[in-house]
């Protein structure tokens, strides 16, 4: 994917939030304009032009806003990724390390048949353990998982590399640092 620098300044960076030194790239600005938010996700889907993919795996919750346009847009199914304590019906849960601590996130156990192929969309890629936990998540139903994609990577923090080591391409429309 060629870098967009249309796309670049459509995110907002908001220095010292959550907390002092950390700067959080907001896409709620490029989701925003109508212009932006059509080509963040025609690039997203252009990996996968000619592919046929079951289903589009969104994490909560920004990863839900990309993961339902994808999904429309490569005439797949849409499966959300939540947090746990959140879905209705039978669900498999994983638990995963976060900054401070450890959070679960789960899916519905049958929203995936086995060997159906699968993409994964978050919003952004910063350690990668959010999106790893999401895929061996995924795996553990039976899905293949073809592909992680997301607008934005932080390749100081070596995520993607984390998600490749698994066997999962990552694409992403940028990166900051
Ligand atoms: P990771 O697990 O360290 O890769 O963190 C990625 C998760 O944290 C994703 O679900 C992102 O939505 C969220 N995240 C971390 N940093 C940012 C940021 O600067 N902007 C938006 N989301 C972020």
């Amino acid at each position: 994917i060629q870098p967009d620098p249309t796309l670049e300044l459509a995110i907002r960076t908001i220095v010292d939030y959550p907390k002092p030194g950390i700067s959080f790239r907001d896409i709620t600005t490029l989701l925003g304009d109508a212009r932006a938010f059509r080509r963040a996700v025609d690039q997203l889907v252009q990996p996968y032009a000619g592919l046929k993919i079951d289903k589009v795996a969104g994490i909560e919750a920004r990863g839900f806003i990309l993961g339902g346009a994808v999904a429309h847009q490569i005439s797949s199914g849409f499966v959300p990724i939540r947090k746990k304590g959140k879905l209705p019906h039978e669900t498999v849960r994983i638990a995963y390390s976060l900054e401070y601590g450890i959070d679960e996130m789960e899916m519905h156990k049958d929203a995936i048949e086995p060997g159906e192929k699968v993409v994964v969309v978050d919003d952004l890629i910063a350690t990668g353990g959010t999106a790893e936990a999401a895929i061996k998540l995924l795996q553990s139903i039976g899905a293949e998982v073809v592909a992680a994609c997301f607008i934005i990577d932080l390749p100081d923090l070596q995520g993607a590399k984390k998600i490749e080591a698994l066997g999962v391409p990552v694409h992403a429309l940028m990166e900051f640092e």
